[in-house]
């Protein structure tokens, strides 16, 4: 598990209230809960280990009430989704600009903050696209935990 400081997933619950607050979303235990759980794991989980997370917490609660959570969370913009749509969708509860390394074999995916990809140089061809508002590099390669094992004889 990534270490998230205090202050960060104090930070998030602020905003969090925040914005229940000003769209009128009803502030329910169990919300709070489910996005907290996004927020202080840092680990971008799919919809199944915020589910298991939350249940040590609040066993009454069901998949069906996170996952509509988690995509309500989302259309108010407190949390972002990565993946596509082929594989399961992770949360990420980091809003700032940030890039993500990726295992390829257990899907271990990380935070990393970098200026120099946040500027990148971007190829004119893009324009053809449409116009760019941020950029996200997405790094991928095999985990410490995954190379470790690979060196074992099997
Ligand atoms: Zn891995
Ligand atoms: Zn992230």
């Amino acid at each position: 598990m990534m270490k998230i400081s205090k202050q960060e997933i104090e930070q998030h619950m602020e905003r969090f209230e925040e914005v229940c607050r000003n769209s009128g979303m009803k502030l329910t235990h169990q919300r709070m809960e489910i996005f907290r759980e996004v927020a202080q794991t840092g680990d971008h989980p799919d919809a199944e280990k915020v589910f298991q997370g939350v249940r040590q917490r609040m066993p009454t609660v069901s998949m069906d009430t996170v996952y509509r959570t988690l995509w309500l969370l989302k259309d108010l913009a407190l949390i972002t989704t990565l993946g596509s749509s082929r594989e399961r969708t992770r949360f990420d509860a980091n809003l700032k600009n940030h890039h993500h390394f990726v295992c390829v074999r257990c899907g271990l995916t990380r935070d990393f903050y970098s200026d120099e990809f946040n500027e990148l140089k971007l190829p004119n061809s893009l324009k053809a696209f449409g116009r760019v508002e941020t950029t996200q590099v997405k790094i991928k390669g095999v985990c410490l935990k995954c190379n470790a094992k690979g060196k074992k004889p099997s």
